[in-house]
């Protein structure tokens, strides 16, 4: 069931839910989208048409974070509880290391998505890692070639939004991939380079708190959750 969060069509699931759809797409032909808007994509879709157009043709979007849970709830259609993109594909690249299903990592700066593949494969033995690229790339085409030559099962598309989106959009056709999720900063998370909120934090969901004590300069970002809070109480109060 999908449930729309300003303009936003959020598949109403569970972080198990989310799984099991994913692991059934990892088995269907073509290569299908997992997008993760958190409220600042939101916001981003509702000024930027093609940004709403790629988040909502992907077969699966995920409530990343608190906001959009705290956002559904307020317009008095509630979403089961957040699925946060990183712990989603952790939790794939475990189910995934079952079969000995494969993944390429494509973002973050040099090296970085090298580190992150070396950690998720002490983690999830069985897993594979069929390639890894940095995300600052000019030519589409060379690096779609190198994922293609790889063609694993999963793509993670780690460019941050709305380029990941945007990027999933105009590639799909051409890419040898099952299914492909634009999943932000998690390649950083995944290597290490970026310290994820301690469990205690992530359970108060202060997850957003604790990135901008480590991360101040995400200040002007993170403004728009109290507009998008804003934006959603409005909604409610006038239903326009
Ligand atoms: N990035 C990239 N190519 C670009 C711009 C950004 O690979 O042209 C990467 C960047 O290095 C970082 C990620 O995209 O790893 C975006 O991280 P951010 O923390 O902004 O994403 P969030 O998790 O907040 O969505």
């Amino acid at each position: 069931m999908k449930i729309d969060v300003l303009g936003v069509s959020f598949d109403n699931v569970t972080m198990d839910d989310a799984v099991r759809l994913g692991m059934e797409l990892l088995d269907s032909p073509g290569a299908d989208t997992v997008v993760t808007p958190n409220p600042e994509i939101v916001m981003a879709c509702r000024k930027d048409p093609e940004l709403m157009s790629a988040v909502n043709s992907a077969s699966l979007v995920l409530p990343d974070g608190i906001g959009v849970i705290y956002g559904a709830k307020i317009l008095g259609t509630p979403l089961s509880e957040k699925v946060p993109g990183a712990d989603w594909a952790e939790r794939m690249f475990c189910e995934m290391a079952k079969f000995g299903k494969s993944v390429y990592f494509l973002g973050a700066k040099p090296g970085v998505a090298e580190a992150a593949a070396e950690n998720m494969s002490k983690k999830y033995p069985g897993l594979v890692i069929a390639g890894t690229h940095d995300g600052y790339f000019n030519d589409d085409g060379s690096v779609a070639e190198a994922i293609n030559d790889a063609s694993p099962d999963l793509l993670l598309v780690c460019l941050g939004s709305p380029k990941q989106e945007k990027w999933m959009s105009a590639n799909k056709g051409g890419l040898n991939v099952r299914l492909m999720a634009g999943l932000g900063g998690s390649l950083d998370v995944y290597a290490g380079t970026v310290q994820r909120a301690p469990e205690s934090w992530r359970r108060l969901n202060l997850e957003w708190l604790y990135r901008l004590m480590k991360q101040p300069s995400r200040l002007g970002r993170m403004l728009k959750l109290p507009w998008f809070l804003i934006v959603v109480v409005w909604k409610r109060i006038f239903r326009k």
